[in-house]
């Protein structure tokens, strides 16, 4: 195979990865998903760049909120608690 898109080993080189990649869904190069489809070396990689990718890294590591909006949650949880013991205490109050 005389091609730029496979290596001397018959794997898809990383231009190929760029084609496949700026593919839009579904139509990727025929020989390029065939062989990707069928070649577990390069299943591999492409997992292993997809999860490295810098991006993904960002969007899984997100900030962790403010203090003062957990001090807001915890603040609402307790209400609603001394809320619902209060209205058990009026429903299983006897009748006067
Ligand atoms: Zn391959």
């Amino acid at each position: 195979m005389v091609s730029p898109d496979f290596d001397a080993q018959g794997c898809l080189t990383a231009e190929a990865f760029a084609r496949i990649a700026a593919a839009p869904p579904g139509r990727a190069p025929a020989e390029l998903a065939a062989h990707l489809a069928s070649c577990v070396r390069c299943q591999r990689r492409l997992l292993a760049s997809a999860s490295a990718s810098p991006s993904r890294a960002a969007a899984a590591r997100r900030p962790p909120p403010p203090v003062w909006r957990t001090a807001v949650v915890v603040a609402a949880c307790v209400v609603l608690v001394v809320i619902a013991l209060i209205l058990l205490r009026t429903l299983t109050a006897s009748p006067l």
